[in-house]
């Protein structure tokens, strides 16, 4: 599939659920959402008649995300088929990592390729601030239970928001001992500024993916080791994503930096959006879908392609994002990031 700009569209998110197990300040409101009643939620079998029809029209990589998609019932049956799609190369999973530890050998032999964990801090006790509530041991005990059923590469993800004072050097250097790709990402204006979604996106707590690793680097010379060098070509950990990668020399593992808002990668954008109601979302940060959902229930194949092109057709060619007026009023846990 390409669209009206030139770009190949090959990737699908998928978001399997609203819900969570985790309440982020910057992602949901302390009190959770409001539930969206069961029979909007798309069921496995339409997901699966939508990215059989995609994968003709060129998709070949599918991520789970959410909500929190290990809280849906039956995550590894929907791997397995999802992998037994023809066309289909690649299926990924963006986790809390809270439950990852008990499905991880199952998601691996259903046929899962990789795993993003989202974790943004080392210290419990600000995991547990953060999350309003989540146990850090949980999480770190997922990325031990990806690495050790073999899953490469591993990455994980920490939002930086600069009122946090988050640790960015501790969370480099897990990349030093163990495979693990350690990246940060700017803190983005999504979800309505009332804070419905979340505490309330703030311009002051944007701190650029340059700047922190200027502080990563200064803490290194501080402590006698040497900083982050580039990382280019096939040593980059493949995903086909839009983060750059750094690495200690020597390091097992890399840090990445993903910078929507100070560096952003329009031009490479390769994919399309799935919610869990079924709406097809052609960019992150615009409110424009289209309702899959229904079409799916009523339609037939030719009219699930027919919106297919109607959304390639709708792809802006960049976003607004610096400009909070124009960016998405719906929350990062319905979109999944
Ligand atoms: N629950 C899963 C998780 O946390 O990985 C999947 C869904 S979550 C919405 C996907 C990613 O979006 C997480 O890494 C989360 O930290 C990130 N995220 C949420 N709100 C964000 C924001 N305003 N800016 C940047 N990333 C955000
Ligand atoms: Fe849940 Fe992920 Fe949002 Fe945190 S970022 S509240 S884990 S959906």
């Amino acid at each position: 599939m390409k669209d009206s700009h030139g770009r190949t569209i090959d990737y699908l998110r998928i978001s399997l659920t609203d819900r969570c197990n985790l309440r982020c300040i910057y992602c949901m409101p302390a009190e959770g959402i409001e539930q969206v009643p069961h029979e909007s939620i798309l069921t496995f079998d339409e997901i699966l008649r939508f990215v059989r029809i995609a994968a003709e029209a060129g998709v070949r990589r599918v991520r789970l995300t959410g909500g929190e998609p290990l809280v849906r019932k039956g995550v590894e049956g929907l791997v397995r088929d999802l992998h037994a799609i023809d066309g289909i190369r690649d299926i990924s999973l963006t986790t809390n990592g809270i439950l990852l530890a008990k499905h991880m050998p199952r998601l691996v032999e259903a046929g899962l390729s990789r795993v993003n964990i989202s974790m943004d801090t080392l210290d419990p006790e600000q995991y547990r601030e953060i999350t309003r509530g989540g146990n850090l041991e949980d999480v770190l005990a997922g990325i031990s239970a990806a690495l050790a059923a073999g899953i490469n590469p591993v990455k994980v993800n920490a939002v930086a928001v600069r009122s946090l004072n988050q640790d960015y050097y501790a969370f480099a250097r897990m990349s030093v001992d163990r495979p693990l790709h350690m990246r940060f990402i700017e803190y983005m204006p999504v979800g309505d500024s009332s804070g419905s979604c979340g505490q309330g996106w703030g311009e002051q707590d944007v701190i650029s993916c340059d700047e922190i690793r200027a502080q990563i680097d200064a803490r290194a010379t501080e402590e006698g080791v040497d900083g982050l060098v580039p990382v280019e070509g096939s040593s980059r950990p493949d995903g086909g994503g839009p983060a750059r990668y750094w690495q200690f020399p020597g390091a097992a593992g890399t840090v990445g930096f993903i910078s929507p808002l100070s560096r952003h990668f329009c031009g490479e954008c390769n994919r399309f959006r799935l919610t869990s109601t079924g709406m097809l979302r052609p960019c992150l940060f615009s409110d424009d879908e289209f309702d899959a959902r229904t079409v799916l229930r009523e339609g037939t194949d030719d009219d699930v392609r027919a919106l297919l092109q109607q959304a390639l057709g709708a792809k802006p060619e960049e976003h607004t994002q610096g400009d909070h007026a124009n960016a998405t009023q719906v929350g990062m846990n319905q979109i999944g990031g």
